[in-house]
Order: C-alpha cells, then structure tokens, then sequence
C-alpha cells in the first residue's frame, strides 16, 4: 500500500507539474521572446521519433510482437521511446496485453473506459497501482528489454533532454526547454492517452462492436496511426492499425520500409478476405436492427434482396478465400522442397493471378449488389 502511494504521488506530481508549467511558462516564452524555427524543429523532432517508437516499439512491436525486428531497431525503440515518460517498455506492454484480455472489464483492465473517460485518460495512471508484471515472459527474455526495465527514468532523462543540450550549444536553453522538452512531454502524454480515452468513446465501430473500441480519423495523426483503434482490437497482432491505403498510418509503412532494408520481418497481417467479412456482418447487423423496427410486411422484399447479397458477398469471400490459401500452401510446398521456380512455377503462378482477378471481379460485383441492397434499406427506413 506505501509503495502503491508512493508512486501515486510521484506519478500525480509529474503528470500535473509538467501540464501545469507548460501552461504557465510556454505562453509566457511565447510573449516574452516569441518562437523560433529551431524551437519549432526540435519539438517536432522528439515528439516524432518519440512517438513512433511507442507506437511502433513500444506498442506493435513489444506488446503485440505484431513484426519482429533487429536489434539495433529494438535498441533505438527503447532507448527513445523511454523518453515517453510512460514507464518501462516491459510494464507498458504488461499493462497492454491485460487492456486488450480484459478490454472494458473494470477488474481486469488498467484503464477500462467503463470507469470513466478521463479514468481511462490518465487517473489510472495517477492512481499508481501497484500490478505484477503479467503474461510477458517472453519480453523478458530479451536483454535490452530487461536492461531499459532498470534503467528507464535514466534513459528517458538523458534523451528527453536533447533539446536542451541543443539549447545550450546554441545560447538559447530556456526555450528549447520549454518548448522542446516540457511542451513535449506533455503533448507525448496525452496524445498516447487519447488512445485509451477517445479512441473508445467516440468514432466507428466498422469491424466489431464487442467491445468499446473505435475507429477515430482525428486521433492517427497525432499517434502515428494508432487511431484506427477498432481495427486494432480486432486484430491486435496485425502491424497495421489501418488498413485502407488512404488511412493515415506512418507506423505500418516505417514498418514496411524496415522490412525491406532487412531490420525487420515476420510482419503480421489479416487477409483481406477477413476484414470485409467483418465489414460485412457489422453492416448486416445495423441493416438487421434498422428492419426489426419495421413492420414485416412492408419490408419483405427488402429483406430478401438482402439476404441474397448477403448470400453472394460470402461466397466471393469464401471463395477468395479457399482460393488464397491452396495458392499459399502450394507455394510453402514448392518451397519446403526446395524446387527451382523455372517455367512450371511461371505457369502455376500465372493461373494464381488470373484466378485471383477472377475472385477479385466477382468479390467487386457482390460488394456493389450488397452496397445498393443496403442503400433501399436505408432509404426505405428514411423514407417511414
Ligand atoms: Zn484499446
Ligand atoms: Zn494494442
């Protein structure tokens, strides 16, 4: 109980010290001496590379070990996500893989919306319970994780403090401290804590609605990506948060560029195929609501062209499916062997791509025959 009030009041004090003096000293920098660019440039820096290496390190790769990676990425990962000032990486991930075992679940999870907005924002944090670390044994295997563990605070001073050693070198530390290292500390807070607060309360629910979490376009610019937050707790171990390719999400392509220099593999991802189909059956479940409050009779054909939609859209999925899979275990079997992928791999491959258009076509086809179902629905409903 002295420790978990202990670190409730150190956990309190920093959280409220640093928003209460970037409150008071960064307006006043403002008026006394203005913004300079190189302020500017720093901020933007360490809330960037800071940033992503909670939302990359930190959060896909750590707590969802959605990729892995080398270890001069992990190292860079730790020594810089430290300066988040959100703990050790190994507590944030304990804390994270609990979130999404128990989501919304007031025992279970730390920061369960269902306590309230800002309980999920940061009280938890301020409450300072003391948990044991859960289900992340196999982080502890890895050493740099073991050393940032001890070292974190350290860590994370040494780093955060780069603006002001910038500062220093330039004659100019007041204002790279306020703007670089305080303004940033509180921005890195809250925006990670967003993702715990507004991310499940207000946006979308495109794949599932089980649980509070949801889609939110304003929050993944200030995250790197993470507000696609519905999608995530979906398919927590897949490397992106957004899928779509217009969705912002600078964390999946890093990833994807750290793949192709060679720092990172195995990137973890949901086929295609799955994603519509939970799009699929969220819609089908709204449409399903919208016709059970009108009357039967009214309504019947509307539900038979739906159910027909529905019908064709899951076998395009299906089949695309089915299709996918033989294709890839073909190509583990043609690789477990060993075969040279002469002209009769050529040949094999070609008949994949033309089938796989084939699905494409059809999967194209039923998607428009369900979207103008689902539009008489709704019309129909607008209309009564
Ligand atoms: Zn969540
Ligand atoms: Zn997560």
């Amino acid at each position: 109980m002295a420790q978990q009030a202990q670190r409730s009041l150190l956990n309190t004090l920093f959280l409220w010290g640093t928003l209460i003096l970037a409150l008071i000293l960064v307006p006043l920098k403002l008026v006394l001496q203005g913004l300079r660019w190189s302020e500017v440039g720093m901020f933007l820096l360490m809330y960037t590379l800071i940033g992503l290496s909670v939302t990359i390190g930190y959060h896909r790769l750590f707590s969802h070990r959605a990729f892995r990676a080398a270890w001069p990425l992990r190292l860079a990962f730790l020594v810089f996500g430290a300066a988040a000032f959100e703990n050790s990486a190994l507590w944030w991930s304990s804390d994270h893989r609990q979130h999404h075992r128990f989501v919304d679940d007031p025992e279970g999870d730390p920061y369960a919306i269902s306590k309230g907005f800002w309980y999920a924002h940061w009280v938890w944090v301020m409450e300072g319970a003391v948990r044991p670390l859960e289900a992340v044994e196999d982080l502890q295997k890895d050493p740099l994780v073991r050393w940032q563990h001890r070292y974190h605070f350290w860590i994370g001073a040494v780093v955060a403090l780069i603006p002001v050693y910038v500062g220093w070198a330039t004659g100019n530390v007041w204002g790279h401290a306020a703007i670089g290292l305080l303004l940033r500390i509180v921005a890195t807070h809250h925006s990670t804590f967003l993702i715990n607060s507004a991310a499940h309360r207000w946006g979308s629910q495109p794949y599932s609605d089980t649980n509070s979490s949801r889609d939110n376009a304003f929050l993944a610019p200030l995250t790197f990506g993470e507000g696609y937050h519905n999608f995530h707790h979906k398919w927590q171990w897949d490397y992106r948060n957004a899928a779509k390719w217009y969705q912002w999400d600078p964390g999946k392509w890093l990833i994807s560029l750290f793949a192709w220099v060679g720092l990172a593999h195995g990137l973890r991802r949901v086929p295609e195929t799955q994603i519509q189909r939970a799009r699929l059956d969220m819609e089908a479940k709204r449409l399903a609501a919208v016709l059970a409050s009108t009357s039967p009779t009214l309504t019947e054909d509307l539900r038979e062209r739906l159910g027909l939609a529905k019908a064709r859209m899951e076998e395009a999925l299906g089949t695309f499916q089915s299709r996918r899979e033989a294709w890839e275990a073909l190509t583990a079997e043609w690789k477990a062997k060993g075969q040279a992928r002469g002209a009769a791999w050529q040949d094999l491959r070609g008949q994949w791509k033309s089938e796989r258009s084939r699905c494409q076509q059809e999967l194209r086809a039923a998607w428009a025959d369900w979207k103008a179902a689902r539009l008489k629905v709704l019309a129909f409903d607008g209309a009564s």
